[in-house]
């Protein structure tokens, strides 16, 4: 196992990058902690497969380094790194049988028979796949050829890293909790430091102690799930994560008051946003609805009941707002103001978040 660091690291697919734009993936300077499960989330086109390929060495980076513990690992190839990698779609040999496929990795590094026959009936029985131990791969579904991948990315325990790119995408749903439940518990078992790409915000929140969200080839936050549904740092964060996502509102901002759509908001705390472009980030579930009385004006534009809450549509001056109301909140009848919860408001400048100033 090993903490693996990315210093000054950018990467460009063309040969004389000029502009920002011709970067896959931006400047970034990360530490990732030896031991620990981080999730790599953000849209399709983002920059994590790039990401995931420089750190397992299949991409060489046009900047920077990379450092496993203190080895500086950059012109390293993959074999040299001793990582295990799993993508998104089967990579297995055809004509080798389930069991072989699985005791590759550890045949291939010289393991003893007994250790490779019992390491490899615990992997087979992780992935739920004991009895076709014997079958030849070919024949097989691709959702059974993903779950040998997998086993194959498990099997070695003396690994620096795992990194997994979208594992899932060809897995039945209802066994996608079922192993999302075995990486969790093997990396409770083990501590290896796990990477793990998604772009489906369920599969990072519930995996991942970390999650380091992605956008346009940047990282824009890392943080726990509950920092990035409190204190999104970013604007694309606040919308991406949650469901709906975050409220952007535009404001006027002055000291600890907000003006919104003609109406005063109390921010809770003092912030001196300067220039550019400012809003207000409020989750639809601090977004509170009232009949007259003070908050902004709104109207009720559709009501979407999703089980155990209702999702509220609300038009507030042209522009669309969520709110969230509990299964027992009754909605005002004639609910027209939509007030937001002091502690669940963020002040954003130019899509990035600010803090309050310090109370002196
Ligand atoms: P993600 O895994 O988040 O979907 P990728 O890392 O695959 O994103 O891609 C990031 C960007 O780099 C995209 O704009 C993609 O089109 C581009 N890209 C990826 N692979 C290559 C390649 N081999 N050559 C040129 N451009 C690429
Ligand atoms: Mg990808």
């Amino acid at each position: 196992m090993a903490k693996i660091t990315l210093d000054n690291l950018a990467h460009s697919y063309l040969p004389n990058p000029k502009s920002e734009d011709d970067y896959a993936l931006k400047q970034l300077d990360h530490v990732w902690a030896d031991g620990e499960a981080y999730a790599l989330l953000g849209a399709s086109g983002c920059g994590k497969s790039t990401l995931l390929n420089i750190i397992s060495g299949l991409l060489e980076p046009s900047r920077g380094r990379i450092l496993f513990d203190d080895h500086d690992v950059t012109h390293a190839a993959t074999a040299e790194r001793n990582i295990a990698q799993v993508f998104q779609f089967p990579v297995v040999y055809d004509t080798m049988t389930v069991r072989d496929n699985l005791a590759f990795p550890l045949r291939n590094r010289g393991a003893d028979a007994d250790y490779v026959a019992r390491r490899v009936l615990q992997i087979a029985q992780m992935i739920g796949m004991e009895a076709e131990l014997d079958r030849k791969a070919r024949g097989l579904t691709a959702d059974a050829k993903q779950k040998i991948s997998l086993g194959r990315g498990m099997v070695r325990e003396d690994v620096n890293a795992l990194l997994f790119d979208e594992p899932l995408t060809v897995i039945d749903p209802h066994m996608k909790w079922e192993l999302r439940t075995q990486l969790k518990s093997l990396h409770q078992e083990f501590g290896h430091t796990m990477i793990y790409v998604t772009h489906d915000q369920t599969e990072a929140l519930t995996f991942a102690d970390k999650v380091v969200v992605m956008h346009d080839g940047r990282v824009v936050q890392i943080g726990t799930p509950q920092e990035l549904f409190e204190r999104p740092a970013h604007t694309f964060v606040g919308y991406f994560i949650g469901s709906p996502g975050m409220n952007v509102i535009p404001a006027e901002v002055s000291g600890r008051m907000a003006s919104v759509a003609g109406a005063q908001i109390d921010l809770g705390a003092a912030y001196a946003p300067g220039g550019g472009r400012v809003a207000l980030g409020v989750r639809p579930e601090f977004v509170q609805l009232r009949s007259g009385g003070e908050g902004v004006p709104v109207r009720v534009t559709r009501v979407e009941d999703v089980g155990r809450h209702r999702v509220v549509r609300l038009d507030m001056d042209g522009q669309e707002l969520s709110a969230i109301a509990g299964e027992g909140d009754p909605l005002p009848a004639d609910a027209d103001r939509a007030v937001f919860a002091p502690e669940g408001i963020n002040v954003y400048v130019d899509e990035w978040r600010i803090a309050p100033e310090v109370a002196a």
